[in-house]
């Protein structure tokens, strides 16, 4: 249980962050909250040679808009991503993610960048971000990129992320006013992973879904959108057979392990469930 031997670095900008990553290559990892690294530091599943701390480079936080989006500084806390009015106006599904995810302790020093560049199936956030159609600003050696979170995830641990890149922040386009959301979290206690959750964001217009975006957390080696189910939906006023064929096409692109959180079709299973649940929430919190 005892982290095997690190240098610590503690650059001020983003630009020196970066030129420090670049120059240690697979020997350096960046460091934010540390709630996902240093567990693994600790299980020796990671051995970094060099931790370079974004803890200290102010432009990494904060939450502000911008046009019709909202930008979330990568070092933004799970906490401060409860408190911020803005957020909670804007885009209250992210305040009720962070509300799931651990315990106070966790979101206290666990940030929104930490979440979603992890790559850990697990966290919660990602998925959100799918649902969201959110952008990752990303620097590194050859200048900034900007990447979908649609286009991010590519296995368990495995993002676009390259070494010496830093994410800086996530862009988030803010919802249609009234929409509907919900985020649905199935875990044995408070603190745990997701056995299965879903994320729903729904518009309403006169009665029938006029957009809508599902995403699902920890049933595939990556947090998945699932397209096709909120496609079925277009359209409808959510009429119970509409829903179930919407279920079932979320339930068909999953594929989850079969662990301590149970048995894979299992899991499957309360995918949809979640997603079930999340769809009827969110509808009862979208304005028509
Ligand atoms: C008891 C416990 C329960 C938990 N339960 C949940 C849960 O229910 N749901 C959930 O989603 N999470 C959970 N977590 C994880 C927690 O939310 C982490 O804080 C989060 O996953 C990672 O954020 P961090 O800031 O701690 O990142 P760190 O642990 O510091 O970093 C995680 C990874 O991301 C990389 N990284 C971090 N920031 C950047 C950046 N800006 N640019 C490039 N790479 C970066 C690091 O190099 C590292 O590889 C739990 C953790 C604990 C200890």
């Amino acid at each position: 249980m005892i982290p095997g031997a690190f240098a610590y670095h503690r650059p001020s900008s983003v630009k020196e962050a970066v030129g420090l990553l670049a120059q240690f290559g697979d020997d350096g990892r960046a460091l934010a909250g540390g709630h996902s690294l240093v567990p693994m530091m600790k299980l020796r599943l990671a051995t970094p040679a060099n931790l370079v701390d974004l803890g200290g480079i102010a432009d990494l936080k904060g939450v502000r808009a911008d046009g019709n989006d909202i930008v979330i500084g990568a070092m933004t806390t799970q906490h401060d991503v409860i408190g911020s009015q803005l957020l909670g106006d804007k885009i209250p599904i992210l305040r009720e993610t962070s509300e799931q995810i651990a315990d106070p302790q966790v979101r206290y020093l666990g940030t929104l960048g930490g979440n979603v560049a992890n790559g850990d199936p697990g966290n919660d956030m990602p998925a959100v971000m799918l649902t969201l159609n959110a952008t990752y600003h990303v620097m590194g050696k050859r200048g900034e990129r900007r990447i979908a979170a649609r286009e991010f995830y590519q296995g368990a641990y495995f993002t676009a992320l390259e070494a010496g890149d830093v994410l800086t922040a996530v862009r988030i386009p803010v919802p249609a006013a009234g929409h509907g959301y919900a985020y649905e979290k199935l875990k044995r206690k408070v603190g745990d992973y997701a056995t299965a959750a879903a994320a729903v964001v729904l518009t309403m217009s006169g009665g029938k879904v006029a957009a809508c975006s599902i995403g699902l957390t920890n049933v595939a080696e990556t947090p998945l959108w699932a397209e096709e189910a909120a496609k079925i939906l277009g359209g409808s006023a959510l009429e119970p057979a509409t829903v179930k064929r919407a279920v079932a096409a979320a339930e068909k692109i999953t594929a989850p392990a079969t662990d301590a959180r149970g048995p894979a079709q299992y899991r499957t299973k309360m995918a949809g469930v979640m997603t079930a649940r999340a769809l009827q929430r969110a509808f009862a919190r979208a304005h028509s």
